[in-house]
């Protein structure tokens, strides 16, 4: 049974949690807080960090940072959001539920006296990356892609089109995502452009029974809505979602995705697969030679076969929901109802794969001149997340990336081709002497930010290593600039001059004892209902229960 359809989580939270008045949960988090804050004695050869994002990539900075630098570092985690985790908790799959344990190690980290934690303070609008840089040693840019890449087609601005990872933060619960106005009532077909993972958790959360998504912390508006459309599961929600298509350019043997995520969309949810075209299987005597070298390719290829030689049993119009492959189809228009601009379908372009590069690159999509079009009334496109710039640093635009050199920030974007190799590993014991002049000295950036949108969340462990490494040997140096500031305009203070900066600007900042508070908040009323935990999605209402 779906509960509270319709309802306003945060107001079910407040009445799940009523025992617990948020007033004593405000005096448990200032006393958390105050503990950690005091334990983090300052000293003079301290290096003070601050890195800008708690994501996978800030955490694990962090904790590499701890392990090489022993009781002499002391680092300062800034999220603009009042919550913690960053990706794992608005990005992973709700039905992942394993993937996020990571947060327990994120937690004992941000619970070491060394570190503290300060949600709901966002850089460039709170406080500026200048006013940082002065008053830590070093600055790790953390904060993610929190954008996305563009189709450039028309008719895709405007109602009816979303990017994956707007769709994926709503059902997730970021505020900022909280209000899209996806009504899925109306809607028979989605097409998803990309058939990378991110394009098979839209799918999964489109297609399979609620009754998959209900004991996990899917937000409960995105659960109320996801629900229904029949197809098992007794959803009692508001989607008429019966098929949806996965349009990606290239063929089965360049599918972005992995067969663990295929083989759980296709034997786990219920759906039956299709393709809209037999053709869209077939592979060139290329790709026949990359299945044979490559197990992951031919296993990719084999899953799709199979579902579809099954999915071709059920007739069209049963009971199960329907996922059609169409493979070889480049989107180029979506069109859109005259009068009303509502989506009514995606035009496509028939592809033919060739060898990319003059024979030596990655095989490219190339178009037959052939259109149809896939009616649907939503589209996803889930083509790959883009980092956003910062005021004061440079920024890479057409990587969405921030220029580096193995986690060390550039002054500024090299050109096209040099920045191809921007995130490649020279090693970290030093500036390389030539690189060191277009060094931002003091800068480091982890992540997506600094590789693009790549890799799973322990890929991250091992970018945080190179990061870490990086800023570590320069550590002596950035102690040294910090001294020689001391004699002059003043050194930088840490966690003290931090703190001091929040207060003065009264920033409403969630120190780690705040989020525990919420956090216990979240896991309280989620247990009320049977579920992992039910997520607050609006940052007025984190606040208050956060005690802030
Ligand atoms: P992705 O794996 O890079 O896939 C992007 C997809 O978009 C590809 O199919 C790509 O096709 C297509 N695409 C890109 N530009 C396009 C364009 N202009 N027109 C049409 N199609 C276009 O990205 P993602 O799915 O966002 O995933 C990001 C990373 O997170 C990946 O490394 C992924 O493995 C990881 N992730 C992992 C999990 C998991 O482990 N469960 C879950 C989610 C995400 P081409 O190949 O033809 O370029």
């Amino acid at each position: 049974m779906l509960l509270f359809a319709g309802r306003q989580p945060s107001a079910r939270l407040l009445a799940a949690v009523g025992g617990v008045s948020w007033q004593n949960f405000a005096v448990v988090a200032r006393s958390l807080s105050n503990a950690a804050s005091g334990a983090a004695a300052e000293d003079s050869d301290k290096l003070h960090v601050c890195v800008v994002g708690s994501g996978p990539a800030g955490f694990y900075t962090v904790d590499r940072l701890l392990k090489k630098y022993g009781g002499k570092v002391h680092v300062s985690i800034l999220d603009r959001l009042p919550t913690p985790f960053g990706l794992v908790r608005s990005g992973v799959a709700p039905d992942h539920q394993d993937t996020k344990n990571v947060i327990n190690q994120f937690g004992a980290l941000a619970g070491d006296p060394r570190v503290s934690f300060f949600g709901n303070v966002h850089v460039g609008r709170d406080v500026a990356l200048e006013e940082l840089r002065r008053l830590h040693h070093a600055v790790v840019l953390a904060y993610g892609a929190e954008s996305d890449r563009k189709l450039g087609v028309p008719g895709e601005e405007g109602p009816g089109v979303l990017s994956a990872r707007e769709f994926v933060w709503w059902y997730n619960g970021h505020p900022d995502a909280r209000h899209l106005p996806i009504d899925l009532s109306k809607v028979h077909s989605v097409a998803i452009c990309g058939i990378g993972n991110v394009a098979l958790d839209c799918a999964r959360a489109l297609l399979a029974p609620p009754a998959r998504y209900q004991p996990t912390d899917m937000a409960a508006h995105a659960l109320a809505e996801l629900g229904g459309g029949g197809g098992g599961g007794g959803g009692a929600g508001r989607s008429g979602v019966r098929q949806v298509h996965l349009v990606a350019r290239r063929g089965p043997v360049q599918a972005a995705c992995t067969p663990k995520e295929l083989k759980e969309l296709l034997t786990e949810c219920g759906v039956a697969a299709r393709t809209s075209a037999p053709d869209q299987l077939e592979v060139s005597a290329a790709d026949a030679a990359e299945m044979k070298a490559t197990r992951l390719k031919r296993r990719v290829h084999e899953l799709v076969s199979k579902a579809v030689a099954d999915g071709a049993k059920e007739a069209a119009g049963g009971g199960a929901k329907e996922l059609f492959f169409d493979f070889y189809r480049n989107p180029v228009e979506v069109l859109r109802d005259g009068a009303s601009g509502a989506v009514t379908g995606l035009k496509v372009e028939r592809t033919v794969v060739q060898a990319g590069g003059g024979g030596g690159g990655a095989p490219v999509a190339v178009g037959s001149g052939q259109f149809e079009v896939i009616p649907c009334q939503l589209v996803l496109k889930s083509i790959g997340y883009k980092g956003l710039p910062m005021e004061g640093v440079a920024f890479d635009g057409r990587r969405g990336v921030i220029p580096n050199v193995a986690g060390r920030v550039l002054k500024a974007a090299p050109d096209a081709k040099a920045a191809a190799s921007s995130s490649s590993s020279p090693p970290p014991a030093a500036a390389p002497a030539a690189a060191a002049a277009a060094v931002d000295s003091g800068m480091y950036v982890v992540g997506w930010l600094k590789r693009g949108p790549t890799g799973i969340i322990g890929t991250n462990l091992v970018d945080a290593e190179e990061t870490a490494g990086a800023l570590m040997a320069d550590a002596p140096a950035l102690l040294a600039a910090g001294a020689a500031a001391g004699a002059g305009a003043g050194a930088p203070q840490g966690l003290a001059g931090l703190s001091g900066l929040i207060k003065q600007r009264r920033l409403r900042a969630v120190e780690w004892g705040a989020w525990r508070a919420l956090d216990a908040a979240e896991v309280d009323a989620g247990k009320a209902e049977g579920r992992v935990r039910e997520k607050v999605t609006e940052v007025a209402d984190m606040l208050r229960i956060a005690g802030v």
